[in-house]
């Protein structure tokens, strides 16, 4: 197989990026980044990530999940019903972004309801035996918990903020980590990716947030720099790096069919 990126992890849907789109697509595929994971949260980004899918249908996946402040039930049970025939066409690969942030969500109440939502996720992805893309800041205690007790086995932990110990205790469960391009200034980015053994690790751009530089844009093609920057924490070449989190990321979201399919 040849040697190419997968980012695991953006938000290529957004509206705000749409008149643009298609050039940040265009310098990730000249780049070597081949596979994009578009996480879809809302009705207008389903609506885009479709249309993009539909115009790169070998590159842009999706999967579906919903604002970590949308306290409503709206987008789980739209997934619901659409689900079943979006992920047997091999258009949506994993739900999220999903998960708990209690950094942003701090009354009682709305977190009890953002778990109860994050919980319902769980269930469809258990369901369709889906990876999770989550999203957990200030709750990984909570978060790693409820992802074991709904015996979720395909996990990504998205962006990562945890401590070193709340890592470890999810790569015990073999979740894996998609680390972003603030890889590059971040000192807890730098330190999680020694306590995440390399088979574990995915790349992403979460784009257009977490810019290899405080406050710039993020693009898919900075995953590039996430590599780089790996191979240099865990003294490895930058291919090994590229090699493995590819293959993580196929296994993940089950796309080595896609794979083989178009480079035949
Ligand atoms: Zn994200």
């Amino acid at each position: 197989m040849e040697k190419f990126l997968v980012d695991a992890h953006c938000h290529l849907a957004r509206k705000e990026l749409q008149c643009r789109v298609d050039a940040i697509i265009r310098e990730a595929l000249e780049n070597n980044v081949k596979i994009m994971i578009v996480s879809v949260q809302n009705e207008v980004e389903l609506h885009n990530g479709l249309r993009l899918h539909e115009k790169y249908p070998l590159s842009i996946f999706l999967t579906l999940g919903q604002d970590l402040t949308d306290f409503t039930t709206d987008m789980v049970s739209r997934a619901e019903k659409l689900l079943c025939r979006l992920v047997s066409e091999g258009i949506v690969v994993g739900i999220g972004e999903i998960g708990l942030d209690y950094g942003r969500v701090r009354d009682p109440i709305l977190r009890g309801i953002a778990k109860s939502i994050f919980e319902r996720w769980l269930e469809v992805a258990k369901k369709l035996d889906l990876p999770v893309i989550v999203h957990s800041r200030r709750a990984h205690r909570e978060v790693i918990e409820l992802l074991r007790s709904h015996g979720l086995k395909r996990v990504v932990l998205h962006a990562f903020y945890g401590g070193t110990e709340a890592a470890k205790r999810a790569v015990d469960e073999g979740f894996f980590f998609s680390i972003p391009p603030s890889i590059v200034h971040s000192k807890q980015k730098q330190k999680l990716v020694k306590v995440v053994p390399l088979d574990q690790v995915l790349l992403e751009s979460d784009s257009p947030e977490l810019g290899p530089e405080y406050g710039a844009e993020s693009r898919p093609v900075h995953v590039k720099l996430v590599a780089k920057k790996i191979s240099e924490i865990v003294g490895t070449s930058e291919d090994d790096v590229i090699i493995q989190t590819t293959e993580n990321a196929l296994k993940v979201f089950k796309l080595r069919h896609y794979v083989y399919t178009s480079s035949s």
